[in-house]
């Protein structure tokens, strides 16, 4: 017999698995399909990455009730210093300028996923059905069937409305006929944890160089996480370097702000792109997450935009429910996509000006740049506006980023 379901989740990555959580109480009946085991040390959602969260994705997670499971593993940012390499422009952020303690929060994107499985397996409306990969679907008559390979075995499973959250490639979005912008920044991020001489103080520090940005994010006392930008044509050279180069590597860039770089764990790489969807939804349809957009990482919102995505989407379907409509209206995905465009666009503009202009070695653009930097720094009304677009609150949001129920 087919197995049915009101929703099906394809991925179960930071933002599916997000989703489901979130769905979890409205008591649809809800599968996640996954390919690669939760647990495996080459889920591409759940490595050793630093993630930063900001203060709406824990009012977020918070609501799911995954925050209390990893608010141990977690270590907020009370600063943030921004500084472009050779150049006078600087910023400082400070926790202690605005209302709120925190400017956000670094987690290791293993202990999310971790909390964020245990959650899904403690939810009886939320199957889990892993590993095992989406391979194609049909619609027909509000039907949607789809194909999946469950431990080499075909399955057919019918649901009402399918939810790609299957990453940047996303297969689904393919199959759906949906077209996308793709813009290759020709950068590669290196990721790797190091301890430092001096304590991080719970700064984050963001410096933009001639090979792109390099960030610190505090996971410790004496520990962060580098973010080392390079031009993917180096990526290997970078890759294979004894760690003592690499280390000299980073400290030309970076200077010595948190004295010397005593050790570095493994160094894994990610090729930066820029991918969006040209239509987020079709009839029963919706990309989520990287699906929908996939951003340079230089401001760490990916995740924090698609957090807010499964905010809204959640937001949507509530109401519906509550108005009697079935998961498969089309006015639900209406209305979340007028919903969450502004953000989105915002976010989307913000990180590829960003990009642009500090790979940009136009010495016109220079001045502007260090400008920018000078007016942040000194214009409150500008620092709010930035502090409030890092921290995920700018604009209209959705209700549980407002602090209320969905
Ligand atoms: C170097 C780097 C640093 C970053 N730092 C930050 C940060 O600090 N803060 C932040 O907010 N964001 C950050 N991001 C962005 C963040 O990682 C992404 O936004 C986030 O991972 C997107 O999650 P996702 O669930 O949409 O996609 P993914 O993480 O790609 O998950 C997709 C899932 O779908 C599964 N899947 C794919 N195809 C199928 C199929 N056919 N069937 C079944 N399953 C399938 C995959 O196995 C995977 O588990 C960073 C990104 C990079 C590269």
């Amino acid at each position: 017999m087919l197995r049915n379901y009101d929703v099906v989740i394809v991925g179960a990555g930071m933002v599916g698995a997000s989703l489901a959580c979130a769905l979890a109480p409205s008591g649809l009946r809800i599968a996640i399909i996954e390919a690669v085991s939760l647990k495996s040390d080459y889920q591409p959602s759940y490595d050793d990455r630093g993630l930063t969260l900001s203060p709406s994705s824990k009012r977020i997670l918070k609501h799911i009730g995954v925050w209390e499971n990893i608010s141990s593993a977690i270590s907020p940012i009370k600063k943030i210093h921004v500084s472009e390499q050779g150049r006078f422009g600087f910023t400082h952020l400070n926790a202690s300028e605005t209302n709120i303690k925190e400017l956000g929060y670094v987690v290791i994107a293993r202990v999310l996923g971790e909390a964020l499985h245990e959650k899904m397996l403690s939810l009886k409306n939320i199957s889990l059905i892993c590993p095992a990969e989406l391979k194609s679907f049909k619609r027909n008559n509000k039907i949607m069937t789809l194909e999946i390979s469950n431990l080499g075995y075909s399955e057919s499973i019918t649901t009402g409305l399918l939810v790609a959250a299957d990453g940047s490639q996303s297969l689904v979005r393919s199959l759906a006929d949906i077209r996308i912008n793709k813009y290759d920044f020709g950068q590669t991020a290196i990721v790797a944890n190091v301890t430092t001489q001096k304590p991080n103080q719970s700064t984050a520090y963001e410096r933009f160089t001639h090979h792109g940005p390099v960030a610190f994010l505090p996971i410790g006392k004496n520990r962060s996480v580098l973010i080392f930008t390079i031009a993917t044509k180096d990526k290997n050279r970078y890759m294979s370097m004894a760690d003592s180069q690499f280390i000299d590597g980073v400290e030309t860039e970076f200077g010595r702000r948190l004295g010397k770089l005593e050790k570095i764990g493994q160094r894994r790489s990610y090729p930066i792109m820029f991918i969006e969807a040209v239509e987020q939804y079709q009839q029963q349809l919706i990309l989520l997450g990287n699906a929908a957009h996939s951003i340079h990482p230089n401001s760490a919102q990916g995740f924090n935009l698609g957090l807010r995505d499964v905010a809204g989407l959640a937001e949507c379907i509530f109401e519906a429910i509550e108005k009697g409509l079935n998961v498969d209206d089309i006015s639900i995905l209406e209305k979340y996509v007028s919903l969450r465009l502004s953000d989105q666009k915002r976010v989307i503009q913000f990180t590829n000006r960003l990009a642009s202009s500090f790979y940009n070695k136009n010495p016109l653009l220079i001045p502007a740049r260090n400008l920018a930097m000078l007016l942040l720094d000194t214009l409150p009304i500008v620092k709010k506006t930035f502090i409030q677009q890092a921290m995920g609150i700018a604009g209209l949001q959705p209700r549980i980023v407002r602090g209320q129920h969905a």
